[in-house]
């Protein structure tokens, strides 16, 4: 899925041994579809616990998603805190967000403690936030710091736009213990570490059915035929016929991403915070790569389009939000397809005795499916029952066609509308820029005419009386906001 313009960073199939189908029958306790990062976690930890393993791969390790994403490892949910909150209680929500914690430490401990070669950690994540909203940031630091006991810091906009030279973003979050990989070093990593441990992986092998019924289950390939005692489900929208009624629960939104060319000094000057940053209305995430090359993700679709049509968007993007970087040659684009669920959670459980799934992971993939990963492997081997914490989240039919249509007009309508708040934000803080300016200049103004000023003349009766000026931030409309909101609705920003 990764389109090269010229020179690649990585290729896709980085550091994969050559690829072997499976055609011959086989017996196994755990088969699982779908050598993503989700499947392959599962295989890895069942391997590790002793457990025979096969996966089962359509395509080939990491070509969807898993291969394809920006590599951020950040603890929670695509569900806000505060909706986690609302949705299972504080207590529970607490639990949930330790596993999602434990998650990112897994990934963590993985890359670290196997040496994964040129898996390029680096440290630190920032939550930037679009609107001028030091409140809301406050008490959002408060739960994830006093009720969650994630490590956090609140930057000022200062703090911020030192880091990051642009008038676009405000307060922000940070996350020291947040980091980030190479996303595709560590999706072959991980299958190397499968294997070493003993799981097998077939790619270019798709499952076509399934026959869940029974202690020793059947799963059907065009080339050979497989008995397991569990089938672990991880196809994420790809699943298709083996259980097309659980991949009509996933949205399937299409994320673009794209790595520029070196910048030099250009870059440096414009960021200077080597960690991920994210906006707060999951429009623009981007992080610094190779030095000084840009890698950054935006566009998204709920079609399967070319990721190389969505070139001249980021270009535009990064523009935006960087005018000083002006128009950035790409070296690389590619996309993957999440899926959303309606509620913004994972699935993560036991569907019927034996027939698991791990799945619906959305743009917050890496942790979540780490944590899947080993939540599902320890409960059929060690009988963990933790994965019940989510069974508050059902499979919700995701609308087919018209939820597709739906979801793509409710992801543009949040999209526009965050992006008119924030053009709002940042056009209103000019606006009281100009002011303090402006006032600046009318006292001193006074005071070099000191007593000079002419006394203040009463209207006579019946005259008007002056009106004072309107507040700065109305006495304009906030063309830029509603210009850029229709942009991004029309798809050319
Ligand atoms: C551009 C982009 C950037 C992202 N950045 C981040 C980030 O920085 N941080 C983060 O946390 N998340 C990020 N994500 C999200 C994350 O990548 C995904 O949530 C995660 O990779 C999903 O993993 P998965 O294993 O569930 O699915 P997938 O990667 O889709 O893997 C599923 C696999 O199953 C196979 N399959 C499906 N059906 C069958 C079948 N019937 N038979 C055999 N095989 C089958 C598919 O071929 C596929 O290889 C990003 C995503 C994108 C697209």
């Amino acid at each position: 899925m990764a389109e090269t313009l010229t020179s690649a960073t990585n290729g896709p199939d980085d550091g994969a041994p050559f690829r072997s189908r499976l055609s011959f029958d086989l017996d196994v306790d755990i088969c699982v579809v779908g050598a993503g990062l989700a499947g392959l976690t599962v295989a890895l930890e069942a391997a590790r616990l002793g457990a025979s393993v096969a996966v089962l791969e359509g395509r080939h390790v990491g070509w969807n998603a898993s291969g394809n994403q920006l590599g951020t490892v950040m603890p929670g949910y695509s569900l806000p805190i505060g909706e986690l909150i609302e949705r299972v209680g504080l207590e529970d929500a607490r639990e949930l967000w330790s596993l999602s914690k434990q998650g990112a430490d897994y990934i963590r401990s993985v890359a670290n403690e196997e040496a994964m070669p040129g898996i390029a950690l680096s440290e630190g994540a920032l939550e930037v936030s679009n609107v001028d909203a030091g409140e809301t940031l406050i008490s959002r630091l408060q739960t994830l710091s006093e009720d969650f006991e994630t490590e956090v810091e609140g930057w000022q906009v200062d703090r911020v736009r030192d880091r990051i030279r642009t008038g676009r973003y405000f307060h922000g979050i940070y996350y020291p213990r947040a980091f980030q990989i190479d996303g595709r070093k560590y999706v072959h990593g991980l299958a190397a570490l499968a294997r070493k441990a003993g799981a097998r992986i077939f790619e270019d092998t798709p499952v076509v059915s399934i026959d869940p019924s029974g202690i020793r289950k059947r799963i059907v390939t065009p080339s050979a035929r497989l008995r397991a005692s569990h089938i672990v489900l991880a196809g994420n929208i790809h699943l298709g016929t083996p259980l097309r009624r659980l991949s009509e629960t996933l949205l399937p939104v299409w994320r673009y991403a794209a790595v520029t060319e070196p910048l030099g000094e250009r870059l440096a000057d414009a960021i200077t915070f080597s960690g991920s940053v994210s906006d707060s209305d999951g429009v623009d995430h981007f992080r610094i790569v190779d030095g000084d090359r840009l890698m950054w993700a935006s566009p998204e679709t709920t079609w399967d389009a070319r990721p190389r049509r969505f070139g001249p968007a980021i270009q535009q993007r990064i523009a935006t939000v960087f005018p000083n970087l002006g128009k950035v040659a790409i070296s690389e684009i590619f996309g993957g397809a999440v899926g959303v669920t309606v509620h913004g959670m994972p699935q993560i459980g036991q569907l019927r005795k034996g027939l698991w799934v791990a799945s619906g992971f959305g743009r917050q993939g890496l942790n979540t499916s780490a944590m899947a990963g080993q939540l599902i492997a320890r409960s059929i081997l060690w009988g963990d029952e933790r994965w019940r914490l989510f069974s508050p989240f059902e499979l919700v039919w995701a609308g087919g066609t018209t939820g597709r249509v739906a979801g793509h007009l409710i992801g543009m309508w949040g999209r526009g509308r965050a992006a008119a708040a924030g053009a709002l934000a940042r056009y209103r803080e000019g606006a009281r820029a100009k002011e303090r300016i402006r006032e600046a200049r009318v006292a001193e103004a006074n005071r070099q005419a000191g007593t000079r000023l002419p006394p203040r003349r009463r209207p006579p009766p019946g005259e008007p009386r002056p009106q004072p000026p309107a507040p700065a931030e109305m006495q304009e409309t906030p063309l830029a906001a509603s210009q850029e909101s229709e942009r991004i609705r029309d798809g050319s920003v």
